[in-house]
C-alpha cells in the first residue's frame, strides 16, 4: 500500500490546484459516493523513489456556506482517516481566516505528521502571510506556487521525512 498523504484546507486555498500539480495525469480515479466523501479525487503523485497517494476533496464547497466550518471540520475529519500525512495549505496571499485557525487548532491534536503549506506564493505578495502561517504552530511553512509549479521541491523534502 503507498502512503496516503491528503489535501486539506478551507475553499479556495489552492487544493485542487496543488492536487493536479502533484499529480499530473496520473489521475487514478474519480470517486462519486454520497455524502462528506463525494468527490474524493485521488491520484498517484511522488518522484523517482517516493510515491504516494494524493486525495483532494471537493464538491460541497458550492452549496449554501451557513455551516461551513462545520462541514469544514467534518469534510476533514474524514478525509484524515487513514492518512499517513496531511498537506494543510493556506493562502499567503489572503493571511490566516478564523476557519484556517480552527482546522489548524484541531489538527494540532491529531496524529497525523503536517506539512504546512503556503499557497500563492509566487512574487512577494505572499510574505506577510508566510510569517502569519508560523502561529498555526504546525511548524515552518513551505512556500509553494502551485499555479506556477514553485516550492514543489521543498514540498516533497518535508514530506518524505514522514512518510
Ligand atoms: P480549492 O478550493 O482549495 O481546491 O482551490 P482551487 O485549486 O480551486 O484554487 C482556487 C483559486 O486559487 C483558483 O482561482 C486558482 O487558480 C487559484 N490558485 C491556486 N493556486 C494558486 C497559486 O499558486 N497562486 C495564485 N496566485 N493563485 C492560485
Ligand atoms: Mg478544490
Amino acid at each position: 500500500r503507498l502512503p496516503q498523504v491528503v489535501i486539506i484546507g478551507r475553499p479556495n486555498v489552492g487544493k485542487s490546484t496543488l492536487f493536479n500539480r502533484l499529480v499530473g495525469k496520473r489521475l487514478a480515479l474519480v470517486d462519486d459516493q454520497p455524502g462528506v466523501t463525494r468527490d474524493r479525487r485521488m491520484g498517484l503523485a511522488g518522484l523517482s523513489g517516493l510515491e504516494f497517494e494524493a486525495v483532494d476533496t471537493a464538491g460541497w464547497e458550492d452549496e449554501d456556506d451557513r455551516s461551513l466550518p462545520g462541514r469544514m471540520l467534518a469534510q476533514t475529519q474524514v478525509s484524515l482517516k487513514g492518512a499517513d500525512a496531511a498537506l494543510f495549505v493556506i493562502d499567503a496571499r489572503a493571511g490566516l481566516t478564523p476557519l484556517d485557525e480552527e482546522i489548524g487548532r484541531w489538527l494540532r491534536q491529531q496524529e497525523v505528521p503536517v506539512v504546512l503549506i503556503a499557497n500563492k506564493s509566487e512574487g512577494n505578495a505572499g510574505e506577510s502571510g508566510i510569517l502569519e502561517a508560523y502561529s498555526l504552530g504546525l511548524g515552518e511553512p513551505v512556500p509553494v506556487s502551485a499555479e506556477h509549479g514553485e516550492g514543489v521541491a521543498d514540498l516533497y523534502s518535508a514530506l518524505i521525512p514522514l512518510i
